[in-house]
C-alpha cells in the first residue's frame, strides 16, 4: 500500500518544495536516459492525490527544470540532469521530485561524496589527513577540495544522526558513539561498517539500497536539506 506523503512544516502558497523520487536507476545518468525517453510516469509514482493538499484532480505537471550533476565514481563525469516539477493548483505551491541519487542543493551525487568520504577513511588509516587525502585522490577535474569533503562529512553525518532512530529500526546501531564535541571520520566509518558498505567492496548497489530503503519508508531524504525545511527555518 502507498504511503502518505510527509506533508511539509509549511506548505502555504508560493513555497517550493522537494521530495525524493524514489528509483531503482543504478546511477544518475539512467535516470536521466530513462526521463529524457518519457519512460517515468511520475503521476503513477504520485498517486491521484496531490501531495501537497491531499485533493484529487488537483496537481499538474509543469516545465521541468535542469540542473548539474557531478559524480566521480566510477569516474568523472559532469552533466545537466532534469528535474520533473508540479504544481499544487489549491494552494498554488510547486513541487519537484529528486531523484534519490541525488542531495538537494549538492551538484555532487550521493554516489561521489560517499565515494569521496571513504577515500578520506582510507587516507587517514594510512596516516594522512582524511580531508586532504580524499581530496588527492580523486579526479583533479573534480574541482573536490579539502574544505568540501569537510563539509561533505558534516552534512552525512548529520544526515545519519538526523535519521538514526529511523535506521535503527533495521541496523543495530548499538556501536556508535555519537561525539559530543563535532563530527569524526570514526562516526561516519562506524555507520557504514552497521550498513555492511565497505569501501573495498561494489558498494554502490549497497549505497542505492540504503538511500531506497530509506527514502522509501520516510518520504524524506537521508543526506541534505530540502528547500521545504531551509524556509521553515526563516
Ligand atoms: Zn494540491
Amino acid at each position: 500500500m502507498r504511503k502518505p506523503w510527509t506533508l511539509p512544516p509549511c506548505g502555504q502558497g508560493g513555497r517550493k518544495i522537494q521530495f525524493p523520487y524514489v528509483n531503482n536507476f543504478e546511477t544518475i545518468w539512467e535516470y536521466k536516459k530513462a526521463f529524457s525517453l518519457g519512460r517515468i510516469d511520475f503521476f503513477d509514482y504520485i498517486g491521484p492525490a496531490c501531495p501537497i493538499c491531499g485533493n484529487l484532480d488537483c496537481y499538474k505537471e509543469i516545465e521541468d527544470y535542469w540542473r548539474y550533476a557531478i559524480d566521480l565514481f566510477p569516474e568523472f563525469m559532469k552533466d545537466p540532469v532534469p528535474i520533473a516539477r508540479f504544481l499544487c493548483q489549491t494552494r498554488r505551491s510547486t513541487f519537484s521530485l529528486l531523484p534519490i541519487q541525488l542531495i538537494p542543493y549538492f551538484q555532487y551525487t550521493v554516489n561521489a561524496v560517499i565515494g569521496t568520504l571513504f577515500l578520506g577513511v582510507s587516507c587517514r588509516r594510512m596516516g594522512q589527513t582524511g580531508f586532504c587525502g580524499a581530496e588527492a585522490s580523486v579526479d583533479p577535474e573534480s574541482n573536490v577540495t579539502a574544505w568540501l569533503v569537510i563539509c561533505w562529512l558534516m552534512i552525512v553525518v548529520t544526515g545519519l544522526r538526523r535519521s538514526h532512530a529511523e535506521l535503527m529500526r533495521v541496523y543495530d546501531l548499538g556501536c556508535i558513539q555519537i561525539s559530543g564535541t563535532g563530527v569524526t571520520w570514526q562516526e561516519f566509518a562506524d555507520y557504514f561498517v552497521v550498513f555492511g558498505i565497505a569501501p573495498e567492496t561494489k558498494w554502490r548497489p549497497l549505497l542505492h539500497a540504503l538511500l531506497y530503503r530509506y527514502s522509501h519508508t520516510t518520504k524524506l531524504f537521508l543526506f541534505g536539506t530540502p528547500s521545504q525545511s531551509r524556509l521553515a527555518k526563516v
